[in-house]
């Protein structure tokens, strides 16, 4: 496999070296940058496998360059993991929202980017799971050609709703979903589904699902995950 080159965007210069000196002893080719501008114009002249986008930036800051970088078709299917101070989560909300992968939160452990680097990139070149194919995770096996969902073989009877938000999360093991990205996934069709009716969707779905229900976790001021 050819080596992947990964696009850094951070204007903390002890960051970006720590982020850098792990990549390459990783394997993977570096291109740093420390200005959303540089991140743009980087991005669209290089192409690079993943693009690790620190989002307070002077000029253009981070959810810019993502909203951009989101906006064009060369650009837009290069993975994106924001790193963001701690406590801020509504940046996260909004970046993921926008498109990105995942994020980081400061400090972090070199080891844990390193993993989330792998995870993302892997997604990335794993086809995207059929919508009608059975999945099978823990314990639980959802069949939506036949809208089944059982928990150790016992059947769960779940509403249209509540189906639709587990097939969703559970076709994106680990990945965390904000409230918005729910909705916008599950289209009620009963009732409008709204981000406060999820809360009240994933109370009933973990219980349904009883033993299994631990697994749908809770990602604060973010969303939700099913653990994968
Ligand atoms: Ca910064």
């Amino acid at each position: 496999m050819a080596r992947q080159t990964i696009l850094v965007v951070e204007d903390e210069e002890d960051i970006l070296e720590l982020v850098r000196y792990n990549l390459s002893g990783e394997g993977y080719g570096v291109l740093a940058v420390q200005t959303g501008e540089a991140g743009l114009s980087t991005a669209k002249r290089e192409h690079p496998d993943l693009v690790i986008l620190d989002l307070m930036l002077p000029g253009i800051d981070g959810l810019d360059v993502c909203r951009e970088l989101k906006a064009y078709a060369s650009t837009r299917s290069i993975p994106i993991i924001i790193l963001t101070a701690k406590g801020e989560e509504a940046d996260i909300v909004a970046g993921l929202e926008l498109g990105a992968d995942d994020y980081i939160t400061k400090p972090f452990s070199p080891r844990i980017l390193m993993a989330r680097i792998k995870t993302v990139l892997r997604r990335k070149t794993k086809e995207s799971v059929n919508e009608m194919a059975d999945i099978s995770i823990h314990n639980i096996m959802i069949r939506p050609g036949r809208h089944e969902v059982t928990v150790d073989d016992q059947p769960i009877p779940l509403t249209s709703t509540e189906f639709k938000l587990l097939h969703l999360l559970a076709r994106h093991p680990g990945w965390v979903f904000t409230r918005y990205q729910i909705v916008d996934g599950v289209h009620g069709d009963n009732y409008p589904v709204t981000d406060r009716s999820i809360d009240v969707q994933i109370v009933g779905l973990r219980k349904k699902l009883g033993s299994a229900g631990k697994f749908i976790k809770t990602v604060r001021g973010v969303g939700y995950k099913l653990e994968g």
